[in-house]
């Protein structure tokens, strides 16, 4: 096989808030995705000088080719080795040739290493999308959006604004992981590492997301997506079934196929690799070295019961209990199960490169430090766009509509909306407080969303206080403490 080096940089080259890798790897699949998803190239060593510092990813296929051997079309090896050593900052990968376990800047580098380089020198490495939005009179704000995988985060980040926001908008600075840096001012500044989108096609629509099809027009890389006869891609959610195609593992496929078998055209995790400048929407600064600086922080996950809309926390250390508390449904295997309520911590859970109590600590420390600077904190949300009514329907329209809550959160950043409802966990909402303009949705329907059951809560703490059990070790004071104001809150 060919030994590709990949030398790349995570965010703007140059950048103060960037980092620098080097992957050897033996799969072409990886090196042209590697360049899509990364500022790759020589440039990169020009940066690197003859003695800068990088994270060196060593990656394989693990399919060696013996002379006359002929190729597959996806070498790859039963035994997989990910592994990732943070004393030394590096990454060693064997035996699989897909996504995060082959793209070694992704989750490997952008994560896993990357929030060991965070706890030793005092920056945050982010399961985060960032996004811009600019209000009608040209301020602009920036958010950082921290949801679990499949929770919404390329959805969020390229966001249409619906009728009724006239004027408003909302540009993606990332999709998927932010990496940011305290300044010396007390202000936090966010860069996205990434310089493409690796992105679940399945379910992608013009609907739903129309900036993110409209960024898929050219220079794609697709995986294990159908191909039509005409030599287009299609995948299940996008629209209509074409009559014929061929399926992600190159069978014949035909809506009479599925019916009769259930096969599925396009893979359930089906990727499309796209440079972020084929988004439409993509923010002026999102190259910026400078980075952005945040305002507010959101974690959401997706819950059908319990968690309201929208929460704003009354402090930083309410705020990190709640990131540090979320959980997210898994998606029901059967039709009618209940999804089952998984904690995710933060959304960090599958990328969390040390200790998870250390790092609530390491977030709980750089909110101490901020505020001795004198800065004004971002504030900090927690949202659920998932919330479902008797018919076990979603009953909030989601997707652009989000816009209504974005904006709530940017009224309460400019101190416009000083009013709210004081709940157990925060602040939240009153009906009235939201932009209703072009959306029919009602007083009751709010309510579905917003209200507070205070058993479903009794159970939920329980949840929590399981979660302190299983991470003991190092639990910062703050978080049980906080917990112990919400059950007194609850008891009231
Ligand atoms: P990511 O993995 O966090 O980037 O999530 P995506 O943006 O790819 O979305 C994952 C799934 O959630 C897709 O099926 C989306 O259609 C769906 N989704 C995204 N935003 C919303 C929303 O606001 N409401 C609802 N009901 N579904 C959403
Ligand atoms: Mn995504």
């Amino acid at each position: 096989r060919t030994m590709y080096v990949v030398p790349f940089s995570m965010g703007p080259l140059g950048s103060p808030i960037a980092h620098i890798g080097i992957e050897l790897s033996d799969s072409p699949y990886v090196a042209v995705n590697m360049r899509i998803m990364t500022r790759m190239g020589k440039a990169v060593y020009e940066v690197l000088g003859t003695d800068g510092e990088f994270v060196p990813c060593v990656h394989t296929v693990g399919a060696p080719l013996e002379a006359g051997q002929k190729d597959v079309t996806w070498p790859c090896n039963t035994t997989k080795y990910i592994v990732h050593y943070p004393e030394t900052r590096e990454i060693w990968s064997y035996g699989s040739g897909y996504g995060g376990n082959a793209l070694l800047g992704k989750k490997c580098f952008a994560l896993r290493i990357a929030s060991n380089m965070g706890r030793d020198e005092g920056w945050l490495a982010e399961h985060m999308l960032i996004l811009g939005v600019t209000s009608p009179e040209g301020k602009k704000y920036h958010v950082a959006a921290a949801f679990p995988s499949a929770c919404g985060k390329t959805n969020f980040a390229m966001l249409i604004p619906p009728a009724g926001f006239d004027g408003w908008k909302v540009t993606t600075i990332g999709d998927d992981i932010a990496w940011i840096k305290p300044q010396a001012d007390g202000t936090l500044r966010a860069i996205n590492p990434e310089a493409g989108y690796f992105g679940v096609a399945p379910g992608t629509n013009d609907l739903t997301n129309p900036n993110c099809m409209a960024s898929l027009h050219r220079d794609v890389i697709f995986t294990n997506v159908a191909l039509t006869d005409d030599g287009d891609v299609w995948w299940e959610g996008m629209g209509d079934a074409p009559a014929h195609c061929i399926d992600w593992q190159g069978k014949e496929w035909t809506p009479q196929i599925a019916k009769e078998t259930g096969a599925k055209a396009a893979h359930p995790n089906a990727r499309f690799t796209v440079a972020a400048t084929n988004n439409p929407a993509l923010d002026e600064a999102w190259d910026d070295p400078k980075g952005v600086k945040i305002d507010a922080f959101i974690f959401g996950g997706r819950r059908s019961t319990t968690v309201p809309l929208v929460t704003e926390a009354r402090n930083w250390v309410e705020g990190v209990y709640m990131a540090a508390t979320m959980g997210s449904e898994t998606t029901a295997a059967a039709a009618g199960q209940q999804g089952v309520v998984r904690r995710d911590p933060f959304a960090m859970l599958p990328f969390m490169g040390y200790n998870m109590s250390d790092y609530f600590q390491h977030w709980l420390n750089l909110g101490k430090k901020l505020e001795a600077s004198g800065a004004q904190l971002p504030k900090i949300y927690t949202t659920n766009w998932f919330r479902k009514g008797a018919d076990g329907k979603f009953v909030w329209p989601g997707y652009g509509e989000n816009m209504r809550v974005l904006k709530w959160m940017i009224d309460r950043v400019e101190g416009k909306a000083t009013e709210g409802v004081e709940h157990i966990t925060g602040v939240s909402p009153r009906y009235e407080d939201l932009n209703w303009t072009g959306l029919d949705f009602s007083a009751e329907q709010f309510a579905t969303v917003t209200s507070i059951d205070k058993a479903a809560w009794q159970a939920e703490l329980k949840l929590h206080t399981e979660l302190f059990q299983q991470l003991a070790h190092h639990l910062p004071k703050e978080l049980p403490e906080t917990k112990a104001a919400i059950e007194q809150r609850l008891a009231a």
